[in-house]
């Protein structure tokens, strides 16, 4: 049996421009969110194989912390000609001083060496995992993905992370030149774009009601 989100939940992420996102989709179900980083909780270490598993630790971590139900999604750019990288290791790319510019380089150093030069072999995927733990261990999880194909030089000041070299498949901007709304496309306006925005669509499915 899915459960419904009520009340007062938790949102398990340090990173701003993840819990700006989260929040934004949070806001037209009338939940009270609260983010382990304003509540000073610790960062768990992000021990798991995939995406899936990384985001219940993250949220089991933060219910068990503060006795409330608690979100966190975990997530990441799979380029399928470097075999994956840097997926689960997106952040860490970036080092310690979140050096974003330096990361998506380096992946364009890497698609060089193995001469993907053309947008058939550019191709790669963001992937949001959503999890929400209860402080009981009941988990309620799901999974989306976005296609599309890397672009170099980067393009657009907008969003994070390595959103200016993703060009999304039916698309001629990449996420760094769409507003947040576009980068979405939630409903009514569409029918969900972004990873994290596809994934949100169906935990809200399962566990939230409309206001
Ligand atoms: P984690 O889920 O906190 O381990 O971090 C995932 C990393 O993937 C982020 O720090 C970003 O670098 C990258 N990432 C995840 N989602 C997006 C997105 O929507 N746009 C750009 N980068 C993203």
């Amino acid at each position: 049996m899915h459960r419904r989100i009520t009340g007062k939940l938790v949102i398990a992420t340090h990173n701003p421009g993840k819990l700006a996102e989260m929040k934004e989709l949070l806001a037209p179900y009338g939940i009270e969110a609260v983010s382990a980083g304003e509540l000073g909780l610790p960062e768990p270490d992000e021990t798991g194989n995939d995406f899936r598993s990384n985001a219940a630790i993250k949220a089991i971590a933060a219910a068990q912390a503060t006795k409330l139900p608690a979100f966190a999604d975990d997530s990441g750019i799979v380029v399928d000609a470097l075999d994956g990288a840097p997926g689960i290791y997106s952040a860490r790319w970036a080092g310690p001083a979140k050096d974003f510019a330096a990361a998506m380089a380096q992946i364009e150093r890497l698609l060089q060496e193995r001469g993907a030069t053309t947008p058939d072999k550019r191709t790669a995927h963001f992937v949001s995992a959503l999890c929400v733990a209860w402080p009981d261990d009941h988990l309620e999880e799901v999974e989306a993905r976005v296609d599309g194909t890397l672009v170099w030089p980067p393009r657009g000041t907008a969003g994070f992370g390595y959103d200016p070299v993703f060009l999304p498949n039916g698309h001629d901007r990449t996420f760094g030149e769409m507003t947040s709304i576009e980068k979405h496309g939630l409903p009514p306006l569409g029918l969900g774009l972004s990873h994290r925005a596809r994934a949100f669509v169906k935990l809200a499915e399962i566990c939230l009601d409309p206001r």
